[in-house]
């Protein structure tokens, strides 16, 4: 059945004008729906009731349910959301003192393939809607009446630049109708050098987030295998158009696995790899994820080290503060241990980049 989350305020209008009610009918939908974060069409009391129940007849809402909450010491709190073919995917709360962000999915599991990554395991089940994403907004707002969520980072479940048009529309939906500012929402991706490109083009203000997690092509390949197809000169390229033309700072994310990509000597390279462009580097040190290679964390002296030599470079760094460490808040890791993680078709895990990249993105 269609669901009404996922539509904008003139395509509710333009419905239900199609059914027969005044235009304005479809504004209080959109209110309802994204302000209000109505539940069910009974709740949307200023609705006549034969409306309702035309509405109860031919569509759903949309919303998802709520299948695990995992709560850590920190106030984060990371959540399994139940979608309506009963697939499952993570949003995670992040309370700060002076905001609340959360982490949304994008997809249900993801075709990048990482190879420190929780959700890389499953393979991409497929793509969430718009509605879906906006949902994960919905969903966690309303669990937490008393604060109001105002960031949004797509650094969840899935691969953003690779479900482009569903993403840029809940962006859309995200600043239009819910009413988060652009400026707050951030994309991380792989580095989709098509996605990046586009997206320069959307006049759509957001953060660029790339996850970089080494400083040359070669070790690049055996932790991200899309680093095949996008290398590191043409993902700096997309990246610096992109900066040209929204003057949008970026953040480049370095995951830190110990003895892999966290030598001082690397720091000094990615220094030199990143000269002329603008952005923090953001070091992410590896959350345990059980791999083939044993990829272990970085002790804090060798992180220190490592941001000392990029900061001596003039880049500045921050570090991703640790957040839901307890709870194993990294990407993909409690659908792992709480949730209904089915073994995929052979052809599902292995379709190839160029089948996911959308066509005009290619
Ligand atoms: N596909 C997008 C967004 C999802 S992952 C991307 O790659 O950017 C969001 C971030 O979490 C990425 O920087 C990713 O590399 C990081 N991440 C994944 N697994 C991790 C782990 N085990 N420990 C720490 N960070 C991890």
């Amino acid at each position: 059945m269609q669901t009404l989350l996922g539509r904008t305020t003139e395509e509710l209008e333009q419905m239900a004008r199609e059914m027969g009610q005044p235009a304005y009918r479809g504004r209080q939908l959109a209110q309802w729906i994204y302000r209000r974060g109505a539940e069910s069409f009974d709740a949307m009391t200023n609705l006549p009731q034969p409306f309702r129940a035309a509405l109860n007849e031919r569509l759903t809402l949309g919303r998802s349910s709520v299948a695990h909450r995992d709560a850590a010491p920190d106030g984060t709190i990371k959540y399994l959301l139940q979608l309506g073919d009963c697939e499952q995917v993570e949003s995670v709360w992040l309370p700060y003192e002076d905001r609340v962000s959360v982490c949304v999915s994008s997809q249900v599991g993801c075709a990048a393939g990482c190879t420190f990554c929780a959700t890389a395991l499953g393979g991409l089940a497929r793509d969430m809607t718009a509605g879906e994403i906006v949902d994960e907004i919905l969903t966690l707002q309303a669990e937490h009446p008393e604060r109001r969520i105002s960031h949004c980072v797509f650094m969840g479940m899935g691969e953003p630049l690779l479900n482009y048009d569903e993403v840029i529309r809940a962006v859309r939906l995200l600043t239009a109708e819910v009413g988060l500012s652009p400026r707050h929402v951030t994309i991380s991706t792989v580095g989709v050098v098509p996605g990046i490109l586009r997206l320069a083009e959307e006049q759509l203000p957001v953060t660029l987030a790339l996850s970089l997690h080494a400083p040359d092509d070669a070790l690049r390949e055996t932790l991200i295998p899309t680093a095949r197809k996008w290398k590191l000169a043409e993902i700096l390229d997309a990246c610096r158009t992109y900066y040209r033309k929204t003057k949008r700072n970026l953040t480049f994310e370095y995951l830190m696995i110990a003895d892999v990509n966290d030598a001082p000597d690397q720091a000094a390279t990615l220094a030199r790899l990143l000269e002329g462009l603008p952005g923090n580097v953001n070091l992410i040190p590896f959350n345990y994820v059980e791999t083939p290679q044993g990829f272990r964390r970085p002790s804090p002296d060798r992180v220190r080290a490592f941001r000392a030599e990029l900061e001596a470079a003039g880049r500045v760094t921050t570090q991703r503060m640790e957040r839901g460490h307890a709870i194993s808040a990294a990407c993909g890791q409690l659908r792992r241990t709480a949730g209904t993680l089915r073994p995929r078709g052979v052809r599902e895990a292995g379709r190839t980049l160029a089948e996911l990249t959308p066509a005009g993105a290619r």
